[in-house]
């Protein structure tokens, strides 16, 4: 298990992280989500220990994260950090011996992510002449080479198309079925709502929301109301409980404050014509994060 205890960290006079707490269970897939410059890429630094925090405590299974663990840890930075003259297997060669794995286990490794990952066929070629989307396969194999028990991903999806993002949200679901603790950083939120399940919000290095993603759901009370047919939207709008109403080409969605107002806004629809539809619906995280992250830009 992962444990940031109350981490604060200042650049100088610049406050970066400020009192963050929060715990990865193993086999648990947890999301830091914030916008640029939220804190994120500092936290990662501070786990690996290429950063010192200026105060707090980090801990994994009861341990500080020194030399000693480093081997248990896989980590995709954010700038990708390939050495780009060398093959891939010599690039893998190289991140595995780091982790203190022999030779002969790595390119059985090696090659069994290759062909997962449908890139056999680079394998003594030059990074350099890879695509970016098959350098950042690259650069996640060199992330799990040594199979960590902690996996620290900053930004794993960016840049990648629809396919291959299924293909690493697949790879590390496995990961998270071996009892790895994974950790990761995203702005994507339709990402993170697919398959994290804790997570913390950081604005300017704070938290502004933690916790699990469905009950965080619950707690957030309001509610979407999808509707199709003829209604008199003018009606709906001037409803109490009622924050917008919203018009796209398929259907009209109907934000209310709570579920008490969902009566309300069903009797309007029930007077309505051709209705084939009328479904509430949780708000996506994406919402949430706008409306945590406007409230703490205000406030
Ligand atoms: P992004 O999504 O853009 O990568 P982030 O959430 O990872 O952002 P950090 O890179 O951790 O954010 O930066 C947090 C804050 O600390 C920012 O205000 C940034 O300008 C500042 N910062 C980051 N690194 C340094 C540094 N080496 N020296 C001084 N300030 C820094």
């Amino acid at each position: 298990m992962l444990k940031v205890e109350d981490v604060t960290k200042y650049y100088d006079k610049h406050l970066a992280v400020d009192h963050l707490s929060f715990e990865v269970q193993d086999g648990e897939i947890f999301g830091l989500l914030g916008v640029n410059g939220a804190g994120k890429t500092t936290t990662f630094r501070m786990i690996i220990g290429l950063l010192e925090p200026t105060s707090g405590k980090i801990t994994l299974n009861g341990k500080p994260i020194d030399y000693s663990v480093t081997d248990e840890i896989g980590f995709l930075t954010e700038e990708r950090s390939l050495l780009t003259k060398l093959t891939v297997k010599e690039q893998i060669i190289y991140y595995g011996v780091l982790k203190g794995m022999k030779e002969e286990e790595i390119l059985k490794s090696l090659d069994e992510w290759l062909e997962r990952f449908h890139i056999t066929e680079y394998k003594d070629r030059k990074i350099k002449e890879l695509s970016k989307g098959n350098q950042q396969k690259v650069q996640f194999i060199s992330a799990v080479i040594n199979n960590p028990k902690l996996l620290i991903l900053d930004e794993p999806f960016s840049g990648l198309d629809p396919i291959n993002v299924e293909m690493f949200m697949d790879a590390i679901k496995e990961f998270k079925k071996r009892g790895s603790s994974i950790i990761f950083s995203s702005h994507r939120m339709e990402h993170v709502e697919l398959f994290c399940e804790k997570l913390v919000i950081l604005v300017k290095g704070k938290s502004v929301l933690s916790g699990n993603l469905k009950e965080i759901k619950k707690e957030y009370r309001r509610k979407n109301i999808h509707i199709i047919g003829n209604v008199d939207k003018e009606a709906i709008s001037s409803l109490k409980g009622v924050v917008s109403v919203e018009e796209t080409a398929e259907e009209l969605i109907v934000k209310i404050e709570s579920d008490e107002y969902i009566d309300d806004v069903f009797k309007i629809v029930k007077k309505g014509k051709d209705i084939t539809k009328f479904a509430v619906e949780d708000p996506t995280l994406n919402e949430i994060f706008l409306s945590k992250v406007g409230e703490s830009y205000e406030g």
